[in-house]
């Protein structure tokens, strides 16, 4: 089907930020058309929170978000909230749980909240066009207003008064991500922040691979610290590397080369607990102890690690035996180490996965040329960029559809 020639309102992505932005604009009375270039709209919707959509968080706050500038997401958030959304799951009577951590999820599936969307847009007339290829899109000339914007595409052409760009970020390309939102903030002269792969497993190289093969599938709760940051979640070691909430979390905050350090025991004092169990069970190999904190596999590679890089004060690599003593046997000093190994793991990932498989993509339009409360370009009237494609990228937990929601609402009542 071709596209009408003109409309008032052009959205380009009809994803998260894409459909709420058509829904709230055509709720206003405003003419509005929503392209994709996908067969399917929403395909991050319907793949997030492993098919159950985590769509908000009940603790939004802006410290919950990364971007160049700390406070430009605060005014979108503020106009819509978490309880915004919220409201609009009640309304369409859609199941929801909290998981953990504030972290709001269907009961049933992600596709509840696209239907909530579609329901909203359909109701507001919104028109969307899926299979639409977007060709060229030009600024016109003053003399043509209210006309502002000429979008050749692969279904016709169209001029729109405002145009907004929600196509997303660089994740998941074959869930038709695309780094056309990049390139048309290029050619209107926005800059861009430095992208890269966030909320992403991590890769170890071939010899931490086979030093934790032992560890695969094994998940424990850890604090993870990357310079000033740190969360506290599950890690999860896979054949490729270090996967998980946590990973995830700290990955937004890594840059190559940065070394993290991981406390695999944060609720407890490890010497504190073996220097006890000295008295009490003092027969007991120092593995079984850690194999009852954490898993057997995880203690006997750590515990393999520990004598494998004793060194005496000269230096040299100690001829200690290779297997764990009981634990009355262990000198002070010993015990200190151990706790060291298991509270402060000092690791250095290979790499990420990359946008292969990362939730979303760090930086993105620079921030400073949009007006924080109707995200349009300060330059250049009448074009919006709204959702991931913005330099504003959240923690997980739903706080990025949360952002996608508000960004889409704020331009709503400015297109
Ligand atoms: C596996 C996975 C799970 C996730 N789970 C969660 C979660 O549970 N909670 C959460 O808050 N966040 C989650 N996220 C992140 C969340 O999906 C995104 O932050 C959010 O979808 C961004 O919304 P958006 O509308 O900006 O972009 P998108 O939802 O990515 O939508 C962009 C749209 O633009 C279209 N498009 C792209 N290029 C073009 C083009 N050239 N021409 C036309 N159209 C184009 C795309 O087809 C797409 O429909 C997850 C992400 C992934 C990858």
């Amino acid at each position: 089907m071709t596209l009408p020639q003109q409309t008032q309102v052009l959205i380009i992505g009809a994803g998260a930020a894409g459909l709420m932005c058509a829904a709230v604009a055509g709720a206003r009375g405003r003419q509005v058309i929503l392209v994709d270039h996908a067969n399917k709209v929403g395909k991050k919707i319907l793949m997030s929170g492993g098919g159950r959509c985590n769509f908000t968080n009940l603790d939004v706050l802006p410290k919950n978000y990364l971007s160049a500038n700390e406070h430009f997401c605060k005014s979108a958030l503020a106009r819509f909230t978490q309880w915004d959304f919220i409201g609009l799951v009640l309304k369409h009577g859609i199941p929801y749980h909290e998981k953990k951590l504030g972290q709001l999820f269907c009961d049933n599936k992600a596709q509840d909240i696209l239907n909530l969307l579609l329901d909203e847009c359909a109701q507001a007339g919104a028109d969307i066009h899926t299979h639409c290829e977007i060709l060229s899109v030009a600024a016109l000339t003053e003399d043509q207003l209210p006309a502002r914007y000429k979008v050749s595409t692969s279904l016709g052409t169209i001029v729109c008064e405002s145009l907004v760009i929600a196509t997303g970020g660089l994740s998941i390309p074959t869930m038709g991500a695309t780094g056309i939102g990049y390139q048309l903030a290029e050619q209107f002269k926005l800059p861009l922040k430095p992208r890269s792969a966030g909320l992403v497993p991590f890769t170890l190289a071939p010899d931490q691979l086979q030093q934790f093969s032992a560890c695969i599938g094994n998940a424990v709760e850890v604090n993870i610290c990357c310079g000033e940051h740190s969360f506290t979640e599950n890690m999860l070691f896979t054949h490729r590397g270090l996967s998980g909430p946590a990973i995830l979390q700290i990955s937004s905050y890594w840059q190559p080369g940065q070394t993290l350090v991981i406390n695999l025991l944060p609720h407890m004092d490890l010497a504190s607990y073996l220097t006890m169990q000295q008295q009490q069970r003092p027969k007991v190999l120092l593995t079984t102890f850690i194999s009852e904190l954490l898993t057997k596999n995880i203690a006997q590679c750590f515990c393999d690690s520990f004598y494998g890089t004793q060194r005496d004060e000269n230096g040299s690599v100690n001829s200690i035996e290779k297997q764990a003593r009981p634990i009355n046997q262990y000198m002070p000093k010993e015990i200190q180490a151990i706790a060291e190994l298991f509270h402060a793991w000092e690791l250095m990932p290979a790499g990420t996965e990359g946008y292969r498989t990362a939730e979303v993509t760090l930086g993105g339009v620079d921030v400073d040329y949009l007006s924080s409360k109707t995200m349009a370009v300060k330059h250049q009237p009448g074009l919006f960029f709204i959702g991931e494609v913005v330099d504003v990228t959240g923690h997980l937990g739903g706080f990025n559809f949360q952002w996608a929601w508000a960004s889409g609402y704020a331009a709503a009542h400015f297109v």
